[in-house]
């Protein structure tokens, strides 16, 4: 392990200690630690030139590849702060954040040029992935044209803002301190069997906050990233194989598109599948272990509280639809309306307390605290062996004829029904009950099922008010750039 670890200096504390192993494998080539970490150090200077100080707000509008890790490294050794842009946003939506956040540089690549055709002038521009031609100045360019000197030591720390992935609204910047300790890699490591040295491929995207943590842990082992720019479920599979990957970061719906691959190649090396992001539906977490074997792990957090459980193979096997228990150094409670902790077996709010709790939204709001646990958001509630099961968010819960449900129930079990592929569940407005519910389907083949059978195997399995009043079917769910169902549009 690499003890005196943050971003800043984990390719630094890995070029003095494995110089020669690869640090990052992408759709370029591969890079040593010792490239990755001079790179980092020319780019700093050449950021610098561009007035890039401690403190100055850059932002990174970027695929996974080397130039996004690059150039948050290369912040973090000048102690600026990094903006991490989703680069599902819209170009309004970015020009908001690039005013609000007072961002002074924004690193992006060429595809995403249009996104940035409202950003404020002052905004100075730097392309990282570069196809076709452009005018502005590029980072390899930056790289190229700059010294090798090291810089201090220790800047005063800069900080990361990962925005949520606005499921319920628009996207809020989250303030992460940038991890002064070990905590968040002992956490996890923990309840997953990551080693030194071990070979990540990382398909979830970096600026959320799920790839990022996949990053910062690979850093604290020297691990090898493999990258590629766009997601693509056989290139996945067959990098895994080639690279001989340990561990690979995905979200849900990136494991559904692997499982639903015929003629998977064997990946002896490969011990660790850990999925976060959003729900982890029970049929793919069944799949995925029979596929690959005991090597599945179900993350859930968010990026305001970092992660909260960890569900390991086992336990998944057991129950496919746990979220399994806190990690070393957590404290979780589920809490009722009156702030009291719930008996076990009863849903209620979920609070947590660890080490990695968020500093506020940059707007100056932060979530609910109550006696030092802050409040995820979510609902759930936990077994007689700790095991928590998480319902959905607080606001998503439906009051239909006065009967609390919560989607997330019928979603699993119509997610278990044959020729189903994805489901969502919403409530929409409705005169005789207030809400009534409304299920999205799409169906593995056209025709595979009709209104019927769905209906009629919620009848069987749930509760009269828990079955939906209307069935619709659709090509496609709307997913946002991390998969998760965007459920607003729907309804
Ligand atoms: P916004 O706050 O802008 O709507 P968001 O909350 O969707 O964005 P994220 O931080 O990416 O942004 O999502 C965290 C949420 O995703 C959690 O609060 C939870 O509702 C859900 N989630 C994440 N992982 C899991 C999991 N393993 N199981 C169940 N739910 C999960």
């Amino acid at each position: 392990l690499q003890w005196d670890i943050t971003v800043a200096f984990g390719f630094a504390t890995g070029a003095a200690r494995h110089p020669d192993r690869p640090a990052i494998i992408d759709d370029a080539g591969t890079l040593t630690y010792a490239e990755v970490d001079e790179r980092t150090t020319r780019l700093a200077h050449g950021l610098h030139d561009l007035g890039v100080r401690s403190g100055t707000k850059v932002a990174v509008l970027c695929r996974n590849h080397r130039g996004f890790v690059e150039t948050v490294a290369a912040c973090v050794k000048l102690g600026a702060h990094t903006v991490l842009l989703n680069t599902g946003l819209s170009a309004a939506q970015i020009a908001v954040v690039l005013r609000e956040q007072d961002v002074s540089v924004v690193v992006a690549d060429t595809e995403f040029r249009d996104l940035l055709a409202n950003a404020p002038r002052k905004v100075r521009r730097v392309m990282a992935w570069v196809e076709g031609a452009t005018k502005s100045k590029t980072v390899e360019q930056l790289i190229a044209a700059s010294p090798a000197t090291p810089l201090p030591r220790r800047p005063p720390r800069g900080r990361m803002i990962v925005l949520t992935s606005g499921t319920t609204g628009a996207p809020k910047g989250a303030k992460r301190p940038e991890p002064a300790s070990l905590a968040p890699a002992a956490a996890l490591l923990s309840r997953i069997p990551l080693k030194a040295g071990d070979r990540f491929s990382v398909p979830a995207p970096l600026f959320h906050t799920w790839g990022l943590a996949a990053f910062q842990i690979g850093l604290v082992l020297g691990a090898t990233f493999v990258l590629r720019r766009r997601f693509d479920p056989a290139l996945v599979l067959a990098d895994a194989r080639r690279h001989g990957s340990d561990a690979l970061f995905a979200v849900p719906v990136m494991l559904q598109r692997v499982l639903e691959l015929t003629g998977r190649p064997h990946l002896p090396e490969l011990r660790v599948i850990a999925s976060s992001g959003s729900a982890l539906p029970p049929p793919v977490a069944r799949r995925c272990l029979e596929e690959f074997g005991p090597v599945l792990y179900n993350l859930y957090g968010s990026t305001e509280v970092s992660w909260v459980t960890i569900a390991r193979p086992d336990e998944l096997a057991r129950h496919p639809d746990t979220a399994g228990l806190p990690p070393h150094g957590t404290r979780l409670e589920i809490l009722d309306d009156a702030g009291d902790p719930v008996p076990v077996g009863v849903t209620g709010r979920i609070f947590v307390a660890n080490e990695m709790l968020f500093d506020g939204y940059t707007n100056g709001a932060g979530k609910e605290v109550r006696n030092g646990l802050m409040s995820t958001g979510d609902v759930g509630h936990r077994d007689h062996d700790g095991l928590l099961f998480v319902a959905g968010r607080d606001d998503e819960m439906i009051v239909s004829g006065g009967e609390n449900v919560y989607p997330r129930e019928v979603e699993d079990l119509l997610a278990g029904l044959a020729g189903v592929r994805e489901v969502a569940v919403v409530g929409v407005p409705d005169e005789k009950f207030g809400q009534r519910l409304a299920a999205y389907v799409v169906r593995e083949e056209p025709g595979a099922l009709d209104e019927d059978a769905v209906l009629d195997h919620v009848r069987g399995n749930l509760a009269r008010f828990s079955v939906p009043r209307d069935v619709v079917f659709l090509d496609a769910l709307p997913r946002n750039e991390t998969g998760k169902v965007l459920k607003r549009e729907l309804g």
